[in-house]
């Protein structure tokens, strides 16, 4: 919550880029799991009554072949980059897997860098794993604030984590450097004077304006009933995604809850809602199973 947030990309946008550059790579390396693969199958079979909203950035469901129409990725995702000057310029540049990005950006390099053995006049670098420390330890931190009496927002609202008042110290805290400049940073090849910035959607950021209606769209009061909503690997502490179950609950639906941890799911209703608790790759297909059959039947595409 310190390196994703407007503030930190201004107080060093080569550390940030850093902790991004780790991620789009990490994320190059994942393959799409069973659950990917299964969700994909229920939603072509579906059709578009069966809409997934999801907050993961990294790209997998639509490397699984999940119907684009279907899947609104409501934090955009990591292969997403736009120009700082979002008014004057408006770059956008999507779906680029470019790994490094830049020369600078070379996690294995920053890796090595890190552990002292890039050469003298290298320029310094954070390491990535250590970034990724930071950003686990946050996640500690933020730990079990969650809890029903927490504002609920609109879903135009700002990104925000469900209790305010714990908020992370201040960018300005964090006692390192990336010690990159703006050449070593990805350039706005249109108004070639700025850099360009990660596409998602930093804390404290409206999500992309078209995506949050769309989603807002589905639980309007005019719309269609819903009559079941999966709530798949969330710790539901995001807003405003983490008050869509209850919206959907509102439009009729049935809740079930698929999560490592019981204690993520909210709101339960007894004898109405389920929690399935598990690993989401191993427990969705299962539950699918009646609705789509097994692995061996459905439509292969990965990439
Ligand atoms: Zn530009």
């Amino acid at each position: 919550m310190q390196v994703a947030t407007p503030a930190g990309f201004r107080h060093d946008p080569g550390l940030v880029w850093q902790f991004y550059a780790y991620r789009r790579h990490e994320a190059l390396k994942a393959k799409p799991n069973p659950a990917h693969y299964a969700l994909a199958e229920l939603s072509r079979r579906m059709g578009p009554g069966c809409v997934t909203l999801t907050q993961n950035v990294d790209n997998l469901s639509p490397r699984a072949g999940h119907p684009e129409g279907q899947l609104k990725q409501l934090h955009v995702n990591l292969f997403n980059m736009r120009c700082v000057d979002v008014v004057g310029c408006g770059y956008v540049d999507e779906g680029n897997f470019a790994d490094p990005l830049t020369p600078a950006l070379d996690t294995t390099r920053a890796e090595a860098a890190a552990i002292g053995r890039v050469g003298a006049g290298s320029k310094p670098k954070a390491s990535p794993m250590l970034l990724a420390g930071l950003a686990r330890k946050n996640a500690q931190i933020l730990g079990d604030k969650f809890d029903d009496k927490s504002p609920k927002t609109d879903d135009l609202a700002p990104l925000k984590a469900a209790d305010a008042a714990e908020r992370p110290r201040p960018m300005s805290d964090v006692r390192m450097s990336s010690g990159l400049g703006k050449e070593d940073l990805p350039q706005c090849p249109k108004c070639k004077t700025n850099i360009l910035r990660p596409g998602v959607v930093w804390f404290g950021e409206a999500l992309a304006e078209n995506t949050a209606e769309e989603a807002e769209a589905l639980f309007a009061e005019e719309s269609e009933p819903i009559d079941l909503c999966l709530v798949i690997g969330t710790s539901s502490k995001v807003w405003p995604t983490a008050g869509y179950a209850e919206k959907a609950r509102k439009k009729g639906a049935r809740v079930a809850t698929i999560n490592v941890d019981a204690g993520d799911a909210k709101g339960l209703r007894p004898g109405t809602d389920w929690v399935f608790v598990g690993d989401a790759a191993q427990v969705l297909p299962e539950l699918l199973r009646p609705a789509i059959g097994g692995p061996e039947g459905w439509k292969d595409v990965s990439s």
